[in-house]
């Protein structure tokens, strides 16, 4: 579903991009009608009020999201206007530059590149074709010398902005497709937290900075106690927006510099740099009190959600996973111990779950 809202905003975008050059192009014509008949040139004059109702008609197809009746309509006003402007008044007034921004603009809305290398390999065939014309071919309706040269740079300042115009859109558009990629890759859909990939990420960079200057990082790990429950007398559904509730609190519960993801399920890691354990016990009951102190009867529930909480402290030289896995103990002691708790693994080893009373006996110690 992700994937097809990313597709979905960069062709929305296009079509807009194509109503905006519907209005600049038939800008252009306007204009062009005023040049022309000033010049004595009727047949051009003419045809720009034929160009302009082209493309008036075909702003109104695609915001009436006929996409198909649009594009065949600036294609035809492109390539007609472009062969009669050329056979009219000669080469040089520069009307074939138009035919060029059909080549990033194909790609752009296509569905395939295949496609796309189709119609521009069509587009090319016709440039080469009009131009072995203008060869042979004398122009039907000359215009002055000095008009001429006025239409050529008319044409290609046209040609100019609206290049300039579709590389802006290009550019947004690979900037906001990049922007969602990465909220993809680094954030939990549910929640909006950072996911698991993500958190490993920073959390290597803190440790890595870690001990140099500033105390060691602190890790919580928290795991929402008796969550299976509330799924199963009320809904998955409604576990959900549990979770989200619990994430947003939280993440108002920690400092600026501190940041939690969702690390599994029901699970939640934050990480909190230049943290000694004493703070980050402090911080860990912080979250624990808001979350169980938390209004909860707005979600109908007669009894507090709680959290269960690890801590520990990043040791010099330990892998990230070690410092997780000691705070995983902690959490399995707070668990046994009663839940809606903190315990604090102040020991270099990690500790094996399975042997909970012996870690709380030496390693873990109770808030
Ligand atoms: P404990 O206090 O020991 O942690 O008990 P618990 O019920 O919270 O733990 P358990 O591991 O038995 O159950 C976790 C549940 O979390 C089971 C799973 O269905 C649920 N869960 C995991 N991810 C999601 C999710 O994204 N949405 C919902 N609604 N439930 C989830
Ligand atoms: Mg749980
Ligand atoms: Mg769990």
């Amino acid at each position: 579903m992700e994937a097809r809202g990313l597709e979905a905003g960069p062709r929305s975008q296009f079509w807009l991009m194509s109503m905006r050059c519907c209005i600049m192009a038939g800008s252009v014509d306007v204009a062009f009608f005023f040049i022309f008949h000033h010049f004595g040139s009727p047949i051009l004059a003419w045809i720009n009020v034929a160009s302009v109702v082209m493309y008036a008609t075909a702003y109104v197809a695609l915001k009436k999201r006929h996409n198909r009746l649009a594009l065949l309509l600036i294609w035809l006003e492109v390539l007609v206007h472009a062969a009669l402007g050329t056979l009219l008044i000669g080469w040089h007034s520069g009307f074939h530059y138009y035919l060029l921004m059909f080549i990033p603009a194909l790609f752009a809305g296509a569905r395939s590149v295949r496609r796309a290398a189709a119609s521009v390999f069509c587009l090319w065939l016709f440039y080469i074709t009009l131009i072995s014309v203008m060869r042979w071919v004398e122009p039907i309706e000359p215009i002055p010398d000095r008009a001429l040269v006025a239409v050529n740079l008319f044409n290609l300042t046209a040609v100019f902005m609206m290049f300039s115009y579709l590389s802006v859109y290009y550019m947004k558009t690979v900037q906001q497709a990049h922007r969602v990629l990465r909220q993809m890759a680094t954030t939990d859909p549910l929640t909006r937290l950072f996911n698991r990939r993500h958190m490993t990420e920073l959390a290597a960079l803190d440790i890595a900075g870690d001990g140099q200057s500033s105390p060691a990082v602190a890790f919580l790990l928290m795991d929402i106690d008796h969550f299976k429950q509330l799924n199963d007398r009320f809904g998955h559904e409604f576990g959900d927006r549990i979770l989200c509730a619990i994430s947003q609190i939280i993440s108002d519960a920690l400092r600026d510099n501190e940041y939690v993801g969702r690390w599994g399920g029901e699970e939640f890691l934050a990480v909190l740099p230049g943290t000694n354990t004493e703070q980050a016990k402090l911080v860990a009951e912080r979250v624990r009190a808001a979350v169980a102190e938390y209004d909860w009867s707005q979600y109908e529930l007669t009894a507090a959600v709680t959290l269960s909480i690890g801590v520990s402290r990043h040791l010099p030289g330990e892998a990230f996973s070690d410092s997780v896995a000691r705070a995983d103990a902690a959490l399995y002691v707070s668990k046994g111990s009663g839940r809606n708790r903190v315990e604090v693994a102040d020991g270099p080893s990690p500790i094996n779950p399975g042997e909970m009373l012996g870690a709380r006996d030496g390693l873990i110690s109770a808030s």
